[in-house]
């Protein structure tokens, strides 16, 4: 709240007002980035130690005025650790952070509930998304919650519990061949006035904000020791991007001395853009032409709008990119579930996999502490698990 400084451009570096509604920046097309002042003298103290959703993180958020928010719940999920699969593998510390908990079933809620808020502030009412499902559920009630309409295009394959999730909670669903890319050219036709304010992945910066807020809870709840890894199922990579600038905003305030934390970027082999540039060393990703349908359907992501801004996250963090199966997502689903009683979503399984293939390739050492990220819950793709 009282830190948020201006937007900036994460390309060319051009600012713009903190408040202005603009989706990217019109020279590079390329996202903006919220920006804060930040210095050595920020305590900890800032954090709202008896609020237990992401809004404890408010003073470092964009949302100035605490009457805009719209909260249903999000955030400060468990960590879990998983001391069966560290021992079973021999790795120092494995730890699972649960992002089905949050409501709507995943971790989107937080930035979808951070860009409501933010969008609540500047008084827009309506807005529309392309989304593989989980995103479009978050937008749904948020909308609901501040009054406002939403108009959501989702590919033809995504579950069905999705589209009736939206309609549920009052928002227009339309279906669209193809994948989410085609879900968003769709919508972009419809949107041509600019009548819908456009949240897809990173083409607006607020989203990134709460998504961010997964990055300050890991550190405050491992008492500010960062992990050495921290593994997260990529699309559009909100998500990934955000852990780390919460980890650069914590370097400059101090609260962090330096960030040991190596990124790891997972998708699947039927749809991999990230892995196939960082295995090129390309600072950006190519569109990935006819994406195979897959049980991870958040990982579904030809083209992220974001994809520059991924490819620093890994090569700043030392990090790394793979990929897994259909075969080893779901094997890992019934592994994972057998042993620590916990039933992961496709993205989750992804990430279990990507795991395991790290340690095989000593990637992962027996001293790392890792955290798995866990993104959504595993009920809504029943279907997908048959
Ligand atoms: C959207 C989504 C992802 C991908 O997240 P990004 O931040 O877009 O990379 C992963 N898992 C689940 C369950 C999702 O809904």
């Amino acid at each position: 709240m009282p830190y948020y400084s201006h937007l900036e451009c994460n390309h060319c570096g051009s600012k713009f007002d903190k408040n202005i509604v603009q989706n990217y920046c019109h020279t590079c097309v390329q996202p903006l980035v919220a920006k804060y002042t930040l210095d050595r003298k920020i305590p900890k103290d800032i954090i709202i130690k008896d609020r237990y959703d992401m809004w404890r993180y408010e003073a470092l958020l964009p949302v100035e005025n605490p009457e805009n928010i719209i909260s249903l719940g999000e955030g400060w999920t468990q960590m879990l650790h998983l001391k069966k699969t560290s021992d079973k593998f021999g790795i120092a510390s494995v730890i699972l952070k649960e992002e089905g908990l949050n409501p709507t079933g995943s971790f989107k809620a937080r930035g979808i509930g951070m860009a409501v808020s933010k969008a609540k502030e500047m008084g827009i009412k309506s807005f529309c998304i392309p989304t593989a499902g989980n995103a479009g559920s978050a937008l749904a009630a948020y909308t609901a919650a501040m009054d406002g309409k939403s108009y959501i295009y989702m590919p033809e394959a995504t579950p069905r519990v999705f589209q009736l999730d939206c309609e549920v909670m009052g928002a227009t669903v339309i279906k669209v061949k193809g994948s989410i890319r085609d879900a968003g050219l769709a919508m972009a036709k419809e949107n041509e006035g600019n009548q819908w304010w456009d949240i897809t992945t990173l083409k607006e910066p607020f989203r990134l904000e709460g998504k961010k807020t997964m990055g300050y809870e890991i550190a405050e709840q491992l008492d500010w020791n960062l992990p050495d890894v921290i593994i997260y199922p990529t699309g559009g990579g909100t998500g990934l991007i955000g852990i780390w600038k919460a980890f650069k905003e914590m370097q400059e305030m101090g609260w962090v001395d330096n960030i040991p934390t190596r990124m790891v970027a997972v998708q699947t082999k039927g749809c991999n853009p990230v892995v196939r540039a960082f295995n090129e060393s390309r600072d950006y990703c190519e569109l990935y032409e006819d994406p195979e349908e897959t049980i991870a359907n958040g990982l579904r992501v030809p083209k992220a709008f974001g994809d520059r801004l991924i490819m620093s996250t890994l090569t700043e963090s030392k990090g790394y990119a793979l990929d897994v199966t259909e075969k080893e997502m779901l094997d890992g689903i019934h592994e994972f579930g057998q042993r620590e009683g916990i039933f992961l979503s496709p993205e989750g399984s992804a990430v279990y996999s990507a795991f395991i293939k790290l340690i095989k390739m000593d990637y992962i050492k027996k001293t790392d502490s890792v955290v798995l990220i866990n993104t959504g819950s595993p009920y809504k793709y029943v279907e997908n698990m048959y």
